[in-house]
């Protein structure tokens, strides 16, 4: 951010945007042409709407193993869970395959497993190539990858013409 003269606030909040001015809540008032505000997260109409649901915004607390902290025959996965970690497309896969393992184990009373964070990210880096990032659980310990430059850039690329060529 420095590197591009990016000013940058933390641990504040917008408290008012009017034609010209964002109002942080550190008393700051900051100019703007262009404006792009993204709100805070916030679950689906169905849930803050349900009287029944205990959520926090709309997001429903579940144990390690995904069932519903109200009620453990309901499974939550994905978006809608509080599951501490990043909100991905790959974690709201691995959830609803952990999901269906746990609901057939608690049907046969197995133990249930818990939910294991892992991460995979390739991330655009602008001018400067890309970033890769992993996170990957297993038995000897977490395997932790991160790398920044072009190629990661070139994986990407790569991963992408696979991609697109699985659905050619
Ligand atoms: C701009 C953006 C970029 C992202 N980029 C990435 C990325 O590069 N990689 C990645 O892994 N993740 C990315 N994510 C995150 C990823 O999209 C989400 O984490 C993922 O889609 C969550 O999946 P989900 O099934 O939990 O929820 P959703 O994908 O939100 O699915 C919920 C579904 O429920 C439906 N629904 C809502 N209300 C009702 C109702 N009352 N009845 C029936 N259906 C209903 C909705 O229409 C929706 O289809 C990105 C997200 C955003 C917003």
């Amino acid at each position: 951010m420095a590197e591009k003269q990016i000013p940058y606030f933390c641990n504040v909040s917008i408290e008012q945007v009017d034609d010209g001015k964002v109002y942080l809540n550190n008393g700051e008032r900051l100019p703007y042409s262009f404006l792009l505000v993204l709100p805070p997260y916030k679950g689906k109409e169905c849930i803050l709407s349900s009287k029944d649901f205990e959520h926090e915004n709309g997001i429903l607390p579940v144990h390690e193993t995904l069932q519903s902290v109200q009620w453990e025959n309901i499974y939550v996965v994905g978006d809608a869970n509080n599951i501490k970690g990043t909100k991905t497309g790959r974690a709201a896969e691995l959830q609803g395959e952990l999901a269906v393992e746990n609901i057939v184990k608690q049907m046969h009373h197995e133990p249930l497993r818990s939910f294991q964070h892992e991460t995979l990210y390739f991330m655009e880096l602008g001018k400067e190539g890309a970033m890769f990032i992993m996170n990957k659980p297993s038995k000897q310990g977490t395997l932790t990858c991160t790398t920044s430059g072009i190629m990661p850039h070139m994986m990407k690329r790569a991963f992408e013409s696979y991609y697109l060529l699985k659905f050619s």
